[in-house]
C-alpha cells in the first residue's frame, strides 16, 4: 500500500535512529559525560548541566494542546524556519528532487532548498490581481521531482491570505505526488480559518506554526510543524535529538499559560485595529500608489519611490524592509505594523516623502 512516505528520502527511511542515554531523574547521571554540578546562577528548573531531552516532550504537549493537535502530530522546531530546513533534508535528494514556491514569498523555502541543493520552481503570483495565487499553475508545474510545495498564507511579504479552495485544489491534486506545506506563520493576525484542520483529509499535507509573532516570543525560538504521525515520526529522525535548549522549553511553557495568552489576543486585536488605521493612512499619502491588503501583522506598500520612503523612515530612527532582490516588488516597502505611538512616529516622518515625477 502507498504511503506519504513513498515522498521522503529512501536512503533516509533506512538510517537507524541514534539511541539516547536514559534520563531517569532519580537517578545519578554517570551515562551522558556532563558535568555533575550546576554553574553558579543556574535557575533552571531542569539544571542546565545536564542534557535536555532528546525530544522536548512537556513542550510537545502543551503546544498539542494549543493547536488542538495530538502529540503523535506535532514535531517541535526551533522557529518554524527549522522546519522548513528539516522537511527539505527529509524530502528532497541533492541533485535530483526540488520544491516548488510561489514568488514573492518568504525566502527561507529557496535559501534551505539551496543549502539542500535542491531544485527551486517558481509559479509567481500575479502581480496584477494582489499577487493572487493560480492553483492550476502551481499543480501544473509541479514535476515529477517536486516533492515539496510551500504555500504561504497569510503570505510573507505580499500580506494576502490564499483563498480556502484554492489551497484545497492543490491538496487534492497533488495528493500522492508531493507534500503540501502550509506556511501559517501569521495566521492569528487573519480572518480567515486556519488550514490545520486539512490534515485530517489529507495524509500529504503538513502545517508550520510559530510563537515568533502573534505570541512574543521571537528570542525563545519556537515551531510546530503539525502533520501525519508517520511524516512526524520520520522527521524525528532527519531532526537531530537535543536540538531544543532547556531554557526555551521552560520559558515557553511559562509564557503559555492563560494569563499571558489572554494579553497576547488583546495584542493581536490592537494589531488588526492599527494594521487598519495605517493602511487608510498610507493610501492618503502622495508618495503612496497602493497598500496591499494584508491579514498579517504587516503591510506590504507600493511607493513612488521605495529608497525614498525608507530613507524618510531612517531620518525618524524607524527600520522599514525593502526588497531590491525581488524586481516584483522593487518599489515596495514592508512595514510592520508597531506599537500606535510608533505608527503615529513612522507616519509623521513619510508625510512628506517627495519623489521625482517622470511623467
Ligand atoms: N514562515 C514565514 C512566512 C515567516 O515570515 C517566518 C519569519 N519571518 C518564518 C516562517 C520563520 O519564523 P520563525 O523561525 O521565527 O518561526
Amino acid at each position: 500500500m502507498s504511503s506519504v512516505l513513498d515522498l521522503a528520502r529512501p536512503e533516509l527511511r533506512r538510517l537507524r535512529p541514534y539511541t539516547a542515554g536514559a534520563y531517569e531523574p532519580d537517578c545519578i547521571r554517570l551515562n551522558a559525560n556532563e558535568s555533575p554540578w550546576r554553574l553558579p546562577g543556574d535557575k533552571s528548573e531542569r539544571g542546565l548541566n545536564i542534557y535536555p531531552p532528546p525530544r522536548p516532550f512537556d513542550l510537545r504537549a502543551a503546544l498539542a494542546r494549543y493547536y488542538a493537535a495530538s502529540e503523535e502530530e506535532l514535531l517541535v522546531t526551533r522557529g518554524s524556519s527549522e522546519a522548513i530546513d528539516v522537511l527539505i533534508r527529509g524530502f528532497c535528494r541533492a541533485g535530483e528532487d526540488g520544491i516548488l514556491i510561489c514568488p514573492p514569498t518568504f525566502d527561507m523555502y529557496r535559501l534551505y532548498a539551496g543549502i539542500q541543493g535542491a531544485e527551486v520552481v517558481t509559479v509567481p503570483l500575479s502581480e496584477r490581481d494582489d499577487f493572487a495565487l493560480d492553483a492550476d499553475r502551481v499543480v501544473r508545474a509541479a514535476g515529477e521531482h517536486t516533492k515539496i510545495v510551500f504555500i504561504c498564507s497569510p503570505n510573507n511579504p505580499t500580506g494576502g491570505s490564499i483563498p480556502r479552495p484554492r489551497i484545497e485544489a492543490i491538496c487534492d491534486a497533488l495528493a500522492g505526488r508531493a507534500l503540501v506545506v502550509i506556511d501559517e506563520a501569521y495566521h492569528e493576525f487573519a480572518n480567515a480559518e486556519s488550514c490545520l484542520h486539512l490534515r485530517e483529509s489529507y495524509e500529504h499535507v503538513v502545517l508550520l506554526r510559530t510563537l515568533s509573532k502573534c505570541v512574543a516570543l521571537a528570542g525563545a525560538r519556537c515551531g510546530a510543524l503539525i502533520a501525519a504521525p508517520e511524516v512526524i515520526e520520520f522527521l524525528g529522525g532527519v531532526l537531530p535529538p537535543y536540538t531544543f535548549p532547556t531554557p526555551s522549553t521552560e520559558l515557553v511553557l511559562s509564557a503559555l499559560v492563560e494569563d499571558s495568552l489572554r494579553v497576547s489576543d488583546e495584542r493581536i486585536a490592537l494589531i488588526k485595529r492599527e494594521r487598519q488605521r495605517l493602511a487608510a493612512a498610507f493610501l492618503d499619502l502622495p508618495a503612496v500608489t497602493k497598500v496591499y491588503p494584508s491579514d498579517a501583522n504587516f503591510l506590504l506598500v507600493r511607493t513612488r519611490d521605495a529608497q525614498a520612503f525608507a530613507e524618510a523612515a531612517r531620518q525618524a530612527d524607524i527600520l522599514i524592509r525593502l526588497f531590491p532582490a525581488e524586481p516584483a516588488l522593487a518599489d515596495c516597502v514592508r512595514i510592520t505594523v508597531g506599537r500606535p505611538r510608533d505608527n503615529d512616529r513612522l507616519l509623521q516622518a513619510v508625510a512628506g516623502v517627495e519623489w521625482i515625477d517622470e511623467s
